[in-house]
């Protein structure tokens, strides 16, 4: 598996995968067939983790080769991750809370021996391996592996929630928290998701067999309960001369960005994150951002945070493309404060629209997919 770094191949990608491999996603996308083997599913993830291409882009080219019932298993999980979205947008707590829960948690043996792939567990062991030098799982694969982590070595959700962040090429606060919470039982209270001998054996080609795995688990109980707060995302009108733009919103050309006197990506160090990443994926996100800037025709410097907390004691209003709940929201969040900023936000009006749709489950969020294709012309 080899994770490309420009737009132009990443859509190449996409073409390659609408041509040919989409028509096979609904039947085949739970089996993992190894690393060598996914033409079975996209593995678009890490380009829309940082809007290289963004889902709404994905959704029109693949509704303007195939009809909707044809694809509707793959838009449904491109929907998915605007769900989630959407749903963490409203109750950014979960968020801060996770971030904290974790400062709180002591690194125990047990999970010493979780993130070097040193149980008893083969399956396990192998895709620690895997997501290391890969820095990808497959989505059942992801399943498994938490719910292993949580009810067989159970081990605190928060921490596998944090060691995949560090290590996934597509690693994203809302996908992320949200699935595990939802592996966990708190995001459907009460409804866990266990991993079963049969399940891996089977949806693995036979790979594992005779796994001793807690099959029988209780859910975790979290009584946290998160009231839904507004989105703060502004009007989308220009008030100031600087645009800040994030990593994981690398198609600014979306924006009327033209007429800005500066331009500043900034890709956050680990001094400046809440969760350390691994080096691999920090170089991987800079290779995002020199390729998307040697192809702009604009002049956009790449910076740090502390270049711009630096730039922020002078200047106070910025024109920030949204850069959603998240480490990059934490960030800007403790500058403004620190600085007194200004932030003006220029949010994509799919996600604007999307977004409050997030205000319940799922099943609720679906039924909304027809108005949202329409409204946007993506069907
Ligand atoms: C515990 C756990 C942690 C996860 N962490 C992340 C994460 O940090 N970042 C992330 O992008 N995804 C995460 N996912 C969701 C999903 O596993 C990945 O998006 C998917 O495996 C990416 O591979 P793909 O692009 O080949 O997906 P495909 O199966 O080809 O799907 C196409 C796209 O749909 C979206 N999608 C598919 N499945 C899901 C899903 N279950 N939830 C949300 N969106 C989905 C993704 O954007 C994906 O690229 C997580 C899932 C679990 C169970």
């Amino acid at each position: 598996m080899n994770f490309i770094t420009s737009r132009k191949e990443a859509l190449n990608v996409l073409e390659n995968y609408i041509e040919k491999d989409i028509s096979n996603y609904a039947t085949q996308r739970n089996f993992d067939f190894g690393p060598h083997n996914r033409k079975n599913i996209s593995c678009l993830s890490p380009y829309l983790a940082h809007r290289l291409i963004s889902e709404y882009e994905v959704l029109k080219k693949v509704l303007s080769k195939h009809p909707y019932q044809k694809v509707d298993k793959f838009i449904q999980e491109i929907f998915w991750r605007i769900y989630w979205k959407g749903w963490l947008e409203l109750r950014p707590k979960v968020w801060t809370d996770f971030v904290e829960d974790i400062k709180n948690i002591e690194n125990s043996n047990e999970y010493k021996k979780a993130i070097n792939g040193e149980t008893n567990i083969d399956c396990f062991n192998d895709w620690v391996k895997e997501l290391k030098e890969y820095n990808y799982l497959h989505n059942h694969t992801r399943m498994w592996f938490a719910s292993i982590w949580i009810f067989t070595l159970k081990l605190p959700w928060q921490k596998g929630a944090e060691f995949f962040l560090k290590e996934l090429y597509d690693g994203d606060a809302a996908s992320n928290t949200l699935s595990w919470r939802w592996v966990a039982g708190i995001q459907t209270k009460g409804k866990n998701y266990i991993a079963q001998n049969w399940n891996i054996n089977k949806f693995t080609s036979n790979r594992y067999k005779d796994l001793k795995l807690n099959e029988n688990p209780q859910p975790i109980i979290d009584r946290r309960d998160y009231k839904i707060s507004p989105i703060n995302i502004g009007n989308n009108e220009t008030t100031s001369n600087i645009l800040v733009f994030f990593e994981n919103e690398l198609d600014f050309q979306i924006f009327n960005i033209d007429s800005y006197k500066k331009i500043y990506c900034i890709l956050l160090s680990n001094e400046e994150r809440q969760i350390k990443l691994e080096n691999k994926v920090l170089e991987y996100k800079k290779n995002l951002i020199k390729n998307q800037i040697q192809n702009s025709t604009l002049k956009i410097e790449f910076v740090e945070g502390n270049k711009f907390i630096e730039l922020s004691s002078n200047e106070k209003n910025f024109d920030v493309i949204y850069p959603s709940i998240g480490e990059n929201m934490s960030f800007l969040k403790r500058t403004m404060k620190k600085n007194n900023l200004i932030i003006n936000y220029l949010t994509r009006e799919e996600d604007k629209y999307c977004w409050k749709f997030s205000n319940k489950g799922y099943f609720n969020f679906k039924l909304n997919i027809p108005k949202i294709l329409s409204q946007f012309k993506l069907n």
